[in-house]
């Protein structure tokens, strides 16, 4: 895919890429998704996104060719590729925190790199492609188990990391109470891995019915519609003795459509890096001590959070991109279980050539679509 401008993406003919650097691999994509991520992306709200660029961080290939460097992949691997491009080395990803790796961006202060996320994050053409060229290839990609679905596995680069991930930040305790801002595909996953850390009762809040129809079913989760509240977060301490939940996830992040539903809730909160509105219910309802676990993703500056109500609930806050690489083996594990069952999730499967389209549907939440998945 080519990206033209805000609202405008679509299918171009670009070079097949080729190894750039002994540590590469080149992969044919064989499964990609839309992700929320790359909402934020097309609808302009990340700085320095460049027209012509492939986006696509989430994917899953056969390797065609390795640099002369690369010692654990062979030609013909079927692999996940994580969407942290991450160097295996520095100081963060000894630590496991792929998503903060030093060295595959060259602006090292900001996040780490990732595929097709504008030159904030390295600059890399993403995987909404045939092809696509992987950096640090011994480090990221991970051979898909031969039992595995496909579709269960592309949703290993991003959604089931991600949403598992808001879950264990949230430090979730036998019997708390979670609620999930956000019934997208991340903030479902997260309140489907809320059960596996205990949770006793878990609450998904949204504005689009048929996405809270499908997070009753599938997290399961008691769901709210917050255009039927009147304040989600008076709402939220009725439900609780007054106390408030003991977890708040923030599976929304800021963005354009964020913003317009500031206009929609009457307040006059518009922010630079996108609305803020789902984390100041969540730093708002949590109970005193409580802790809010941020996925969503917002500009880098230009937001405005209650940081009074922060210090004076004694609130944890934790917030981070997913470790995908870390992860992996235990959600492996899960998936083979039967614990986790994403591919539940993917209510669209079309032809890399509809990807304008799908586009479309996932931003404007039609057609029922949860999360759509192009073949190439
Ligand atoms: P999505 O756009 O499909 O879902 C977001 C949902 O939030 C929508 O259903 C929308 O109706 C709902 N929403 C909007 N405002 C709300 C509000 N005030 N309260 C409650 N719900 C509200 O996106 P997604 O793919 O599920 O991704 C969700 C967020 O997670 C995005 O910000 C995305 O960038 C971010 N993300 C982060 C990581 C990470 O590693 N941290 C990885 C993937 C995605
Ligand atoms: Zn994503």
């Amino acid at each position: 895919m080519n990206y033209r401008g805000p609202y405008r993406v679509r299918l171009d003919r670009k070079p097949v890429p080729v190894c750039e650097h002994v540590q590469d691999a080149v992969i044919r994509v064989t499964r990609t998704c839309i992700c929320g991520s790359d909402l934020h992306l097309y609808h302009g709200m990340v700085p320095d996104t460049r027209v012509g660029m492939t986006f696509g961080h989430e994917f899953i290939g056969v390797v065609e060719e390795t640099g002369s460097g690369v010692n654990n992949l062979a030609v013909g691997d079927h692999v996940i590729v994580p969407f942290n491009i991450a160097c295996g080395k520095c100081h963060f990803c000894k630590q496991g925190l792929f998503g903060n790796c030093h060295e595959s961006n060259a602006q090292a202060t900001a996040v780490g790199a990732i595929y097709g996320y504008s030159h904030t994050a390295g600059g890399y053409d993403g995987g909404q492609a045939e092809y696509v060229r992987v950096p640090y290839a011994d480090v990221g990609p991970c051979k898909i188990p031969p039992t595995m679905d496909l579709d269960d596995a592309v949703l290993l680069t991003d959604v089931v990391p991600t949403g598992y991930q808001a879950a264990e930040m949230g430090g979730i305790k036998q019997g708390d109470t979670v609620v999930v801002f956000g019934a997208g595909p991340v903030g479902i996953m997260a309140a489907r891995s809320a059960w596996l850390f205990g949770a006793g009762r878990v609450i998904v809040i949204d504005h689009v019915e048929y996405r809270l129809d499908f997070a009753r079913r599938y997290c399961p989760a008691e769901v709210y519609n917050f255009r039927s509240i009147e304040d989600p977060v008076v709402f939220l301490k009725k439900t609780t003795d007054s106390l408030g939940p003991d977890v708040c996830i923030d599976a929304v992040g800021g963005d354009a459509a964020g913003n317009a539903l500031h206009t929609l809730m009457g307040t006059k909160l518009k922010l630079e890096g996108g609305s803020a509105i789902a984390l100041h219910w969540a730093i708002n309802a949590v109970k005193k001590g409580g802790t809010v676990s941020i996925v969503g993703v917002y500009g880098p500056t230009g937001n405005m959070i209650p940081i009074g109500n922060v210090v004076n609930k004694g609130i944890t806050v934790r917030a981070n991109q997913a470790s995908v690489k870390r992860l992996l083996p235990k959600l492996i594990d899960h998936i083979e279980a039967g614990r986790l069952n994403p591919k539940e999730l993917i209510t669209h499967k079309v032809p890399l050539e509809e990807i304008a389209d799908a586009y479309h549907i996932f931003s404007a939440k039609l057609d029922g679509c949860i999360k759509p998945v192009l073949v190439p």
